[in-house]
């Protein structure tokens, strides 16, 4: 498997996290989603976690098992922010690295195809997400709480050099929008 690959979202959705819904991951048959922590679920500036964010785990943790993996190395961050969501957590993963997401697989007792990466950067996320063989999810990064920003340099670089190694970073293809839903019949 050629760099582009490992680049490859299986996922890209055009908002932040928060637009992750229930039907979604059970469309993909998930089971468990591994989150990462900084401009995934809480902005860098910001400490504590929005009303928004919380909602959203409280709705998801009903249908799939949760696990925080951060390269952050602050457990005064990572820690304060898995213990007011009830999450358990790693901290300091060095993502792309596959040892601290593997130990959460392991630990969540899943085959790795039905547990989601869920982040907002190419080069961490999504390249140790495919790495383990896990279903990978780029998401927008949430700078402010509830809302997510297009604008993000070097996400944006990441974005260039895995197009230009053959990734397709392309949101319009993924619109979850277009997936069928019993609603739609
Ligand atoms: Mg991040």
């Amino acid at each position: 498997m050629d760099l582009g690959s490992f680049l490859q979202p299986d996922l890209i959705l055009e908002d932040s996290v928060l637009t992750l819904t229930p039907e979604i991951v059970q469309t993909y048959g998930l089971k468990g989603l591994v989150l990462d922590v900084d401009e995934t679920l809480v902005p860098f500036t910001v400490m504590e976690v929005s009303p928004e964010l919380r909602a959203w785990i409280e709705k998801m943790r009903q249908f799939v098992d949760l696990w925080l993996v951060s390269n952050n190395l602050s457990e005064a961050r990572i820690g304060g922010i898995a213990r007011s969501l009830d999450l358990p957590y790693y901290l300091g993963a060095g993502k792309p690295s596959r040892r601290k997401i593997r130990s959460a697989l392991e630990q969540m007792n899943l085959p790795v195809h039905q547990v989601g990466m869920v982040g907002d950067r190419l080069f961490t996320d999504v390249l140790a997400g495919n790495r383990l063989g896990m279903f990978t999810v780029l998401v927008e990064p949430i700078v402010h709480p509830g809302v997510a920003v297009r604008k993000h340099p070097i996400r944006n670089i990441e974005v260039l050099i895995s197009e230009f190694l053959g990734a397709s970073i392309k949101p319009k293809q993924h619109r979850v929008t277009k997936l069928h839903k019993p609603s739609d019949k």
